[in-house]
């Protein structure tokens, strides 16, 4: 009997020294059932003399037991009131065995009690840290109702204390940027929205999914990051809008400086001093013109119309001019699918083959191979340049589309380089869903690869399946 009880026997000495001495705990018990058995032995026998006195035996001691059963029935209504409202009711403290039962109930209640006093006080502390956190924070139950948030998801987000607990966050935040968001259950990354309240607070939301289907949703106002990118981004426009203008005119008397001074007529002085200023000028005039092009690229106003481009008669251009830059001394190997069509923006999408095409001239020396593909498979389209070239080390690659990274900063200049060519590829075809893909080998040349989906591609329906050309 004792076996089966045994979280209730360190409690009935001193309710708390009990719980950690379980051996003199058992003892008590093992007692107190002694005195019960002991007790109802007693009665059984009191009964049974009772009723030989009066010559009935066998009611007499069934009056016995119907006595100690309606005692034990006594404990077990006082039991019963007191798990009903323990708070409230006032357990008595009979000896015996439900003295030790009554005690052992009121130990463990009381550790209960500590416990869940314990468990608010630190889920008050987190709540009350959370609440002064600057990014907002709302936690969301299983179908993405409100279950929780803070005081900065309430002045950003607009969320009311007692109308929004409840409520779907999707009912609150309409932004189809949000919907998507959170109907993809993958939740990578961040979204951008505005705040439902003011829609000049940008916000970033990302959500953490935790414990039981439950969600964390992280909200930061990003509304400050936005506006000094925007305020450098027309910075660097405006600059190169207002140097352009004397820097047209600067070379244009360069120009007419030059042949002046080439032909001996002016004075043979100035003849390095004007070729050279005249160089600057030009290679300034590029830079200028490829901060317009990211400037662009990078403005908030975002272009929607997209044109049919024919690729293949653009390539075969890019292709003609990069030959009479190699002035024959590279070899071309062109091999371009026809009437394989991009929707697209064409002066984004002639940067894109430009740009590379020409970077495989200027990085190839001379007797070089350069390969120009274009085609079509279940993937999409796909533009690719394969060059013999010097080739690029591993760890120079990742950063190739930073602004201004060059390798090798002299050989850039030297071949007119402006440090901003893949910069502009990357964001062109970001703008186009594309991937850049850059696979080189120091010594053994590049392949840069661009990617594009079929839904870019004009008349997607009819591309091939599979048999993938792979270039
Ligand atoms: P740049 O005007 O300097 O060519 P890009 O942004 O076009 O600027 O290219 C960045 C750097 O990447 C170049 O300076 C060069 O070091 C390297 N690079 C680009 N294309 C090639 C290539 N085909 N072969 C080897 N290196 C290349």
């Amino acid at each position: 009997m004792e076996a089966d009880r045994p979280a209730a026997q360190p409690a009935l000495a001193s309710p708390a020294p009990a719980a950690s001495k379980p051996g003199k705990g058992r003892a008590l018990s093992s007692l107190a059932w002694r005195q019960e058995l002991v007790k109802l032995t007693i009665v059984a026998v009191v009964g049974l003399v009772a009723g030989q006195l009066f010559s009935h035996v066998l009611a007499g001691f069934t009056v016995a037991i119907v006595v100690y059963l309606a005692n034990q029935m006594r404990h077990l209504r006082h039991l019963r009131l007191w798990l009903m409202a323990p708070k409230h009711y006032q357990l008595p403290e009979p000896s015996g065995i439900w003295g030790e039962v009554f005690e052992a109930l009121q130990v463990l209640d009381k550790r209960n009690r500590k416990r869940k006093k314990k468990l608010a006080e630190i889920v008050a502390e987190f709540q009350a840290s959370t609440a002064a956190l600057p990014d907002g924070a709302v936690v969301l139950g299983e179908h993405g109702e409100i279950l929780w948030f803070n005081r900065a998801a309430q002045s950003l987000l607009g969320l009311r204390s007692s109308q929004d607990v409840g409520i779907r966050i999707a009912n609150l935040i309409r932004h189809p940027n949000f919907t998507d968001y959170i109907a993809g259950d993958s939740y990578s990354g961040e979204v951008e929205v505005p705040s439902p309240i003011n829609r000049n607070i940008a916000l970033a939301l990302r959500i953490i999914p935790y414990g039981n289907n439950q969600r964390l949703m992280i909200v930061r106002d990003i509304s400050e990051v936005r506006r000094l990118e925007h305020a450098r981004r027309d910075f660097v426009s405006n600059a190169s809008h207002e140097l352009r203008t004397p820097l047209t005119v600067l070379r244009g008397y360069l120009d007419m400086l030059e042949p002046d001074t080439r032909d001996g007529k002016g004075l043979a002085a100035w003849r390095m001093p004007v070729t050279e200023m005249r160089n600057q000028a030009v290679r300034m005039e590029s830079l200028i013109n490829d901060m317009l092009k990211l400037a662009r690229l990078e403005a908030d106003g975002y272009d929607h119309r997209l044109d049919v481009l024919d690729i293949p008669s653009m390539l075969a251009r890019t292709v003609e001019e990069a030959k009479a830059m190699s002035k024959g001394q590279h070899r071309f190997e062109v091999n371009i699918q026809p009437q394989l069509f991009l929707c697209g923006r064409e002066i984004e999408a002639q940067s894109i083959l430009s740009n590379l095409v020409t970077n495989a001239v200027r990085y190839t020396p001379p007797g070089g191979v350069i390969r120009v593909n274009w085609w079509g498979d279940a993937e999409g389209a796909h533009f690719s340049v394969v060059d013999s070239g010097i080739g690029i080390e591993a760890a120079d690659i990742p950063r190739l589309t930073e602004r201004f990274y060059r390798v090798d900063v002299g050989r850039s200049r030297a071949s007119g380089g402006t440090g901003l060519g893949l910069s502009i590829v990357k964001h062109a075809l970001e703008r186009h869903d594309g991937r850049l893909r850059i696979d080189s080998e120091l010594g053994a040349g590049s392949t840069f690869r661009c990617d594009f989906p079929p839904h870019r591609v004009d008349g997607h329906e009819a591309l091939p399946v599979s048999g993938n050309i792979v270039h």
